[in-house]
């Protein structure tokens, strides 16, 4: 075993692999439950988009065949959706793929990438792979960007710059104004990697707006997954919004089949069910006020939220996680730097409510 350690790529050794959160059977398995409520890990709570569900069913007798490689005709939709060209768009296994891509296409062991802390692990998790190194920032008071801390620490090795708006697990976004003073003031060999996983969510006037101007800037890179807002986390599929010959290099790295024909399918449906989409930003608007508001009266932390999640301050995170779990509710805790926050994601009405009262009972709050 020593011997194949020391074998493995450099590297490698300091990676811990990813610990997601408890699935909802195995917490029914451990706690004799009849059902869970599941707030651990953003998903939608409205569930799947209705239409995707027909495409997948559709698509079933052909699984036989290899779905499209280039993923053409989800490229088409994407790119209509969006008013770009078909060759700014790039189609992966979720955007945790799309990361881990422009990784290996762009990344050199004495590379630089600069990420915001707290934000969503896999932009470091990509450096680490390619032995980069990870330049963190911390986020300003009230979990705000500090634009002049992550523009001084790009340096002449940097590579990429991450910005995630709403950020994961703060809620927080990135302000349009911010986000044009930071292009403004990085270098025109730096990537900006914007984070838009929970974007479509927020309607706040101050939210980055993706003008022309942002997506035609031959340096941005802008992410969105069908995981969030179109309720599509189990079939992993996202997509990223970039310059053609930036893709033209990512395409060489990429698996030749990354994304399978019912992704492809239910992926396309869902960009088209606007009803679905629509009702996703209300309910979400609606569990904010109420969780927001529920904060405010036991005068609990919580930093507004532009997301379909709250950070909540509890105390100790991983204890109020470990307790919510005997009540049979999922939240999420432990991220680093934030010991005394949990994350929950907004359910459904009836999830929401369920999730206040075992709250109140946890932190006995009358
Ligand atoms: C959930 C999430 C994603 C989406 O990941 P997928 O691989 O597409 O499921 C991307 N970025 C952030 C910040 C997220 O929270």
């Amino acid at each position: 075993m020593e011997q194949l350690a020391s074998r493995v790529r450099p590297g490698l050794q300091r990676i811990e692999p990813y610990v997601p959160g408890l699935t909802d059977d195995e917490l029914m398995r451990r706690f004799g439950l009849e059902r869970v409520i599941k707030l651990n890990a953003n998903e939608n709570a409205l569930g799947p988009s209705p239409l995707a569900l027909q495409a997948i069913q559709a698509e079933l007798p052909r699984l036989h065949h290899y779905p499209d490689g280039g993923s053409e005709e989800l490229r088409e939709a994407i790119a209509a959706f969006h008013h770009v060209g078909t060759d700014q768009v790039f189609v992966g296994n979720g955007s945790d793929d799309i990361i881990k891509l422009i990784s290996e296409t762009f990344l050199n062991p004495a590379d630089e990438i600069v990420v915001p802390v707290p934000s969503f692990s896999q932009y470091a998790f990509g450096a680490a792979v390619m032995q980069a190194q990870v330049r963190g920032v911390p986020l300003g008071p009230e979990f705000a960007y500090d634009i002049e801390a992550l523009a001084t620490a790009v340096n002449q090795r940097t590579k990429l710059v991450y910005v995630c708006s709403p950020n994961n697990p703060t809620g927080t976004i990135l302000r349009q104004e911010d986000a044009e003073r930071l292009l403004h003031q990085l270098p025109e060999n730096v990537i900006v990697v914007f984070d838009f996983a929970y974007n479509d969510f927020t309607e706040c006037p101050d939210r980055v707006v993706e003008s022309e101007a942002l997506l035609c800037d031959p340096r941005v890179v802008v992410l969105h997954t069908f995981s969030k807002l179109y309720g599509l986390a189990g079939l992993r599929v996202g997509y990223a919004l970039g310059d053609p010959e930036l893709w033209s290099f990512v395409h060489r790295v990429r698996e030749p089949f990354n994304v399978n024909r019912m992704a492809q399918r239910a992926a396309a449906a869902a960009l088209a069910d606007e009803a679905h989409r629509r009702a996703s930003i209300r309910h979400v608007a609606m569990s904010r006020n109420l969780f927001a508001a529920w904060a405010r009266r036991h005068g609990l932390q919580a930093p507004p939220t532009e997301a379909n999640f709250i950070l909540l301050r509890t105390g100790d995170g991983v204890e109020t996680m470990n307790r919510l779990m005997t009540h049979g509710v999922m939240v999420r805790a432990g991220f680093s730097g934030l010991p005394e926050w949990v994350r929950v994601t907004f359910g459904t009405e009836e999830e929401n409510e369920a999730c206040l009262r075992a709250l109140e009972a946890v932190l006995h709050l009358a």
